[in-house]
């Protein structure tokens, strides 16, 4: 492990969520039964916050607690922070019934624009009638991907009535950030929309598709889902995996089964931050990967994102996975130049 290698804070973090209680007008939500979810405390601490704090101050404390914490990094200069769109019911109305929480796209993108270190991941719910519009209009707001859950948000990527949403992304180029495999995040969950063969759809149409944690965890049809995955990536030039979520507690054995099939090229760092920052990850998960002395250096580091990127380093991540996003410019900025691979 080398710490040298922090400092030349050149990675950007494509999956960093943020969440809000509707305060300051934000138009956040969580779903009375999440709030009451044991869950809820465990990711507001883990964002650095605490309830009253945002009623005081609105649901922008958290982001600019992430901006914060990213202009802190040595490692990553800037995060995508993720929208999360709602349920829509089959008159294509939102559904806040079955929505378990939204993060509005107007929200980020406003909030994005106030930090150069961030960068707007949109969420439009396909099913919505003017998904189209909603589309254009987060392009024009400057978003770099755009992020679904489909086991929340109850969207099938292999549904055929998609294929107009679908063309239009390919052509405005806007890389699909989709979770694949099963979703525990959330107390509801509908988790056979996470099977990866489901994104063949998007895929054979010509969209980026980027599979979040590598489709861990969880079966389909008997078969693991990163083999499914795995599978997939010589038919498909444009479809990536991020290796977010992967340190988890949950989840340790992963990274080394994925990063023994050889697919680096196609990795994408990402944290899942506020994950990240919860008893879910730490070096002490890896008594006999890790020395006792990377274990207590890892451990040490204060900032989040440096302690993801010292365990991942240290877990054999290949250096250009960390730097994969050039590749699918996702550090491009709107009118402000903000972000050059290379710059500070
Ligand atoms: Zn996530």
């Amino acid at each position: 492990m080398n710490d040298s290698l922090l400092l030349q804070k050149t990675i950007v973090d494509m999956h960093v969520h943020v969440a809000g209680v509707g305060a300051g007008g934000s138009g956040c939500y969580v779903a009375p039964h999440m709030r009451r979810n044991w869950r809820y405390r465990i990711y507001l601490r883990a964002f650095g916050v605490r309830e009253q704090d945002l009623e005081l101050h609105g649901d922008a404390l958290v982001v600019q607690t992430v901006s914060k914490l990213i202009a802190e990094s040595r490692a990553v200069k800037q995060a995508v922070i993720l929208a999360l769109d709602g349920v829509v019911d089959g008159s294509g109305e939102l559904d806040l019934e079955q929505t378990v929480t939204c993060v509005p796209n107007e929200f980020v993108a406003g909030e994005v624009a106030r930090h150069p270190n961030l960068l707007f991941g949109a969420s439009v719910n396909p099913y919505r009638p003017d998904a189209l519009q909603r589309l254009e209009k987060v392009v024009a707001d400057g978003a770099v991907l755009l992020k679904w859950l489909p086991a929340i948000q109850h969207i099938d990527p292999a549904d055929r009535r998609l294929v107009p949403f679908y063309r239009r992304l390919q052509e405005l180029g806007l890389p699909l950030l989709t979770h694949a495999g099963h979703e525990r995040s959330f107390s509801r969950a509908a988790p056979h929309y996470g099977d990866p063969q489901r994104l063949r759809l998007p895929l054979s149409l010509g969209v980026t598709v980027i599979a979040a944690h590598a489709a861990t965890t969880g079966k389909s049809e008997g078969e693991d889902n990163m083999l499914r995955l795995i599978r997939m990536f010589p038919d498909y030039p444009k479809l990536y995996a991020d290796i977010s979520s992967l340190t988890q507690a949950n989840k340790l054995f992963f990274l080394t089964r994925l990063l023994r099939h050889n697919v680096h090229d196609r990795l994408i760092y990402g944290t899942d931050f506020p994950l990240i920052n919860t008893a879910l990850v730490s070096p002490c998960y890896y008594p006999f990967r890790l020395s006792l002395g990377e274990v207590a250096r890892i451990a040490a580091c204060s900032n989040p994102w440096d302690k993801d990127v010292l365990l991942k380093r240290a877990l054999g991540v290949p250096e250009d996975v960390f730097t994969r996003w050039e590749d699918l410019g996702l550090g491009r900025s709107t009118e402000e130049g903000l972000c050059s691979p290379g710059d500070d």
